[in-house]
């Protein structure tokens, strides 16, 4: 946990969100900025800055926690048949705003490619 992190606040419910999704070490909710017609985060309950923070922590079981959720997601949103993306953002240039690891599921529409 760590104290001035959205997610962690998110993850233990201390800033209210609809959760689409719980399991005991991943949540997921809606994006607040979604930039898709579907766009849900998918979180670990513990707080990690990064996947790389993540891999080297030897947690690497749970980002297969991590993307298992994502498909189940996808799928309860319909997004099988028509398709979708999982990313996560990582560091400055990769675009990462909140520093707790988040993989985003975006769907509904075409993506793009590549990113800019
Ligand atoms: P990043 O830029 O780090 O890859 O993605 C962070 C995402 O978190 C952004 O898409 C942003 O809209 C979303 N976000 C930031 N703060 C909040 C929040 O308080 N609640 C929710 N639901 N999403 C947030
Ligand atoms: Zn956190």
């Amino acid at each position: 946990m760590d104290a001035d992190c959205i997610f962690c606040k998110i993850a233990n419910r201390s800033i209210p969100a609809p959760l689409v999704f719980e399991s005991p070490d991943v949540v997921a909710f809606q994006d607040i900025n979604p930039q898709a017609p579907q766009h849900v985060l998918i979180i670990p309950r513990e707080h990690y800055a990064n996947v790389g923070e993540l891999a080297r922590s030897g947690q690497q079981a749970l980002l297969g926690k991590i993307l298992s959720a994502a498909t189940e997601i996808a799928t309860k949103l319909g997004l099988d048949a028509s398709g979708y993306r999982l990313v996560t953002n990582t560091g400055k240039d990769g675009g990462q705003t909140v520093k707790h690891l988040h993989v985003h599921l975006l769907g509904g529409r075409p993506l793009g490619w590549p990113p800019g």
